[in-house]
């Protein structure tokens, strides 16, 4: 499938992106499929320049039709969702259905937050003081800096453009450098957009493409009031310092260790199901994918002889082979990192099933990977990092207060979910006693959030919250006003202050 092609598809005239110094390889096959031009430091500049134009005049439109605007986005990326689905699934490879749930998701936001632009409410608050009345008002920020991962290369800058515009801001956005043309394709929609709509400022929406020196810019910058960072723990450790350092806001979506745990009344079938989707689902490379697994000790064997027949039933191959189930890693990188987690894993006694190189033949420059299970040795400590790829860390419990303590003793604080029948279990893991994690399910995998529910997760996962809910305040600022209506200055507290 041709990159061209997709274009096309979309009526993106092909040289609308200027090729450049930047490689854009495709995991399928590792090959080259375009290059792009980086921005210099001087042209992010000017970016975060315009950007704060068109903030000053965004924020003077109101909300509902500013979410007008996103509706109309919406419909753009319903008519082109198959197109925009296989790019997503050409340049980061995970398997068509993903590739179309991604701009589903993106569709989601979208309607989520046109609702949302007539509900942007604040409180009113009683006064103290007679003749008094107390309002907190939101009011927009400014330019957001979005700074996104590969492996959800379109919807996280949704879940962010979506709220970020209809909350009165402009948008930055620096896409990973493994992904850039689904970023630049996804401006190309939003300005196609933005041109039918008589309210849209210029430059409401940009993208900047590079490395990380870019997005270090974009950080550092205190015309960027609000940074809202996705990736791993590392870049976020770097991207929240920097960004409190000016006293700028940030949200931050890092690296997560999800785990399940199974308890002797789970319904196994379907537990084994949502372990495998959550262990093999994007080959492992998501946020959320299941990375750790806690057995009962009475249904150990069981689940993971059940485990080990499924996985040899996974299709691995081409993502756009709608038989595969299981796409390639991101790059050689991934694939020397999850080797070197395996190695690991053995030398301290783990039990390793899977993890080899397949389809070398046909994909030499790709990495396909069989998904891996690892059964680790009781006393082992529980996995601590993050290895971006299909590894399953097994481990028996028998007392849950013990496997809930075990999942919570990692660094990372994002998914985790149980399987059981039993009340008294289900509901002591999402009690004060149970998972720390800011998601927390009961007989639902790890992955797969919906945009409804505010998304992220706590500790090194940064604290950050994005999507539904309320996490829209994140992207305004909160103002408290008080107003007198009497005839009289009484001072709160009591205070006297008689001139
Ligand atoms: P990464 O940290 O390597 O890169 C993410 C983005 O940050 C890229 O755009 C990169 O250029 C930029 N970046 C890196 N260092 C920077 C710096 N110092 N200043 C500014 N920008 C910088 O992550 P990745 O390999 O692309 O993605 C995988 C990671 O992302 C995993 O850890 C995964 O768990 C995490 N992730 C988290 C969520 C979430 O919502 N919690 C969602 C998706 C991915």
């Amino acid at each position: 499938m041709h990159l061209q092609q997709l274009l096309q598809d979309m009526n993106i005239d092909v040289d609308t992106f200027p090729g450049g110094e930047l490689e854009v390889r495709s995991p399928i096959d590792g090959k080259i499929i375009s290059t792009v031009k980086a921005h210099s430091t001087h042209e992010v500049s000017e970016v975060i320049q315009l950007a704060t134009e068109a903030s000053q005049n965004w924020k003077l439109v109101p909300a509902p039709v500013r979410g007008e605007l996103i509706r109309q986005f919406g419909n753009t990326l319903r008519q082109h969702k198959a197109a925009l689905g296989r790019l997503v699934t050409l340049e980061c490879g995970k398997i068509y259905q993903e590739g179309l749930g991604e701009v589903q998701e993106m569709i989601d936001i979208c309607d989520f937050a046109q609702g949302l632009s007539r509900q942007l409410y604040g409180l009113t608050i009683v006064s103290e003081r007679p003749g008094h009345k107390m309002l907190e008002l939101w009011q927009p920020l400014g330019p957001v800096g979005i700074i996104s991962a590969f492996n959800f290369p379109v919807a996280v800058w949704a879940w962010n453009a979506a709220l970020a515009v209809i909350c009165g801001n402009s948008i930055i956005w620096k896409p990973s450098e493994k992904t850039p043309i689904t970023a630049l394709v996804c401006q190309e929609l939003f300005i196609r957009t933005c041109k039918q709509f008589e309210q849209a400022p210029d430059y409401l929406s940009q993208v900047i493409i590079g490395d990380a020196t870019i997005g270090e810019q974009l950080v550092n910058d205190r015309r960027v009031p609000l940074i809202s960072a996705t990736g791993s723990c590392a870049m976020g450790k770097k991207v929240g310092t920097a960004v409190a350092s000016r006293f700028g806001k940030s949200i931050l979506e890092l690296g997560g260790n999800n785990a399940v745990i199974v308890a002797p009344s789970a319904d196994i079938d379907m537990a084994v199901r949502a372990i495998v989707f959550g262990a093999v689902g994007t080959a492992g490379q998501r946020c959320t994918t299941t990375r750790r697994l806690f057995l009962h000790a009475s249904i150990y064997h069981d689940v993971i002889s059940k485990l080990k027949k499924a996985y040899q039933s996974i299709s691995i191959g081409n993502p756009l082979d709608e038989n595969n189930l299981v796409g390639p890693l991101i790059d050689k990188q991934s694939y020397d990192a999850m080797q070197a987690a395996i190695l690991k894993a053995e030398a301290v006694g783990g039990k390793v099933t899977g993890g080899k190189r397949v389809n070398q033949e046909s994909f030499e420059h790709a990495y396909y990977v069989e998904p891996c299970l690892i059964e680790m040795p009781e006393a082992e400590k529980t996995i601590q990092t993050e290895t971006f790829a299909p590894l399953l860390y097994i481990y028996p419990y028998t007392d849950l207060e013990c496997a809930v303590a075990l999942q919570n003793d990692v660094p990372q604080g994002l998914s985790s979910s149980i399987f059981t029948n039993d009340i008294r279990e289900s509901e002591l893991f999402i009690s004060a006693m149970g998972s720390d994690c800011g998601i927390a399910n009961i007989n639902i995998g790890t992955s797969g959030a919906e945009i409804g529910g505010a998304f992220g997760g706590e500790k090194e996962t940064g604290g950050g919250r994005e999507s539904g809910s309320d996490a829209w305040k994140n992207y305004m600022r909160r103002m408290t006003s008080t107003t007198n209506y009497s005839r009289d200055l009484p001072l709160a507290q009591g205070i006297k202050f008689d001139l």
